[in-house]
C-alpha cells in the first residue's frame, strides 16, 4: 500500500469506527485535488474488507487472504469508479456496479465501493446511485471522493456522512517529495503546490516554464519593456499552456507581494499586479479576451519604476501595440 502522508486525525478516527463496527455505510471525502483521498478511502475500504478488521492497524493487517487479493488489485468485493475525464464511469458502468454492490459479499465479509472523483458524475448516473444510497443493504458502504461536494445533488450529499481533509503543509509536502526520491525541494515550489501533491507532480514537470515566468516578472519589475513584449507574445500565442502561465504569474507576484510588506511603495506596485494578475485570469481563461494584451497589462504593472505614478495616472505607459510596431 502506498504511504500516505499526513490527515492524521480523519484516519485515525475512521480506523476507529470500522474497527468498532460504526462507520456509516454512505461517506462523502472531499477536499483539495491531489492530498492523498483517494488513497484513505482505499486504506478504509482495505481495513473493511481485512478478515480481521477488529484488531487490524488502520488499513487492514496487510497480510491476510483479503488484504492480498486487495492489494493484487483483484478483490471481488471492492469496485471502483471513476468519472473524471472523457473515459469516466458511464450510466450501464454504473448499473453494473450497484448490480455488483447488490450481490452478497463473495468473501463473506462487507462490500465497497469507492467512487472517485463523484463531483463530476452525471445527472443521470447521480440519480441511480441515490436509490442504493436511499436503501442501504447491511454490510455494503460507498465512499464518493471529490473535490467540490456543492456539485454534487443535495440529495446524494444529504445522505453521506463527510469528512474533509485540508490541504497538506508544506512539510508535509517535502516528505511526500522525499518518497518520491526529490531530496531538494525549493521553498518557492513547496509554497506552489499549495498543499497538493498532485499540483507538485506538475509542477516539477514544469519548472523550467516556472522559472522561465518568475526571471520575466524580474525583468517586468526592472521595467525591462521589450522582455515583457516578447514574453507577451510568446505566452499569448501559447494556447495550451496559457492556463499554467497564468496560474504561475499570479502566485509569482503574490510571493513578492509577501515578501515586500516592508515596503510601501513595493507593495502597492505588486498588489496592483496581483489584481492585474487575477484579472488576467478571468478574462483570458472565462472570458476568452486577447491574452497577449491582457499579459503585457499584468506584466507592466509588476515595474518598479511606475510604483509612484501607476495609481495616478497609468496611460503613461506605452501600449503593446507601440513596443511592438515601434520598436521602442
Ligand atoms: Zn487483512
Amino acid at each position: 500500500m502506498k504511504s500516505i502522508i499526513g490527515h492524521t486525525q480523519q484516519r485515525k478516527e475512521l480506523a476507529n469506527l470500522v474497527r468498532s463496527d460504526r462507520l456509516p455505510s454512505a461517506l462523502v471525502f472531499s477536499g483539495l485535488h491531489g492530498i492523498g483521498k483517494h488513497l484513505i478511502a482505499r486504506e478504509v475500504a482495505r481495513q473493511l474488507l481485512c478478515e480481521q478488521r477488529e484488531d487490524a492497524p488502520q488499513g487492514g493487517c496487510g497480510t491476510c487472504r483479503t488484504c492480498t487479493l486487495f492489494e493484487s488489485g483483484t478483490h471481488p468485493d471492492l469496485i471502483s469508479l471513476s468519472f473524471s475525464g472523457e473515459r469516466g464511469a458511464s450510466v450501464d458502468d454504473i448499473r453494473q456496479a450497484l448490480e455488483k454492490m447488490s450481490l452478497k459479499p463473495f468473501m463473506g465479509g462487507k462490500k465497497v465501493a469507492i467512487l472517485n472523483d463523484a463531483d463530476d458524475i452525471s445527472i443521470v448516473g447521480a440519480n441511480i446511485i441515490l436509490k442504493s444510497l436511499e436503501e442501504p443493504r447491511p454490510d455494503t458502504y460507498f465512499i464518493l471522493v471529490l473535490a467540490n461536494p456543492s456539485r454534487l445533488p443535495a440529495t446524494i450529499l444529504s445522505r453521506c456522512q463527510r469528512f474533509f481533509f485540508d490541504r497538506l503543509s508544506p512539510d508535509e509536502i517535502k516528505e511526500i517529495s522525499n518518497l518520491r526520491g526529490i531530496q531538494e525541494i525549493s521553498e518557492a515550489l513547496t509554497l506552489l503546490a499549495d498543499g497538493s501533491a498532485a499540483s507538485l507532480d506538475s509542477l516539477q514537470a514544469q519548472s523550467e516554464m516556472w522559472e522561465d515566468v518568475r526571471a520575466v516578472v524580474e525583468r517586468a519589475w526592472m521595467g525591462d519593456q521589450a522582455i515583457v513584449a516578447r514574453a507577451a507574445q510568446e505566452w499569448g500565442a501559447d494556447k495550451n499552456q496559457v492556463k499554467e502561465r497564468l496560474t504561475f504569474l499570479r502566485t509569482t507576484i503574490r510571493q513578492r507581494l509577501m515578501a515586500t510588506s516592508a515596503d510601501p511603495s513595493a507593495t502597492a506596485v505588486w498588489a496592483t499586479a496581483l489584481q492585474n494578475a487575477l484579472d488576467a485570469e478571468y478574462l483570458i481563461l472565462d472570458r476568452h479576451v486577447n491574452p497577449t494584451l491582457t499579459i503585457f497589462k499584468t506584466l507592466q504593472s509588476c515595474n518598479k519604476a511606475l510604483a509612484s505614478t501607476y495609481q495616478t495616472t497609468p496611460r503613461q505607459h506605452p501600449t503593446l501595440g507601440e513596443l511592438l510596431i515601434d520598436g521602442r
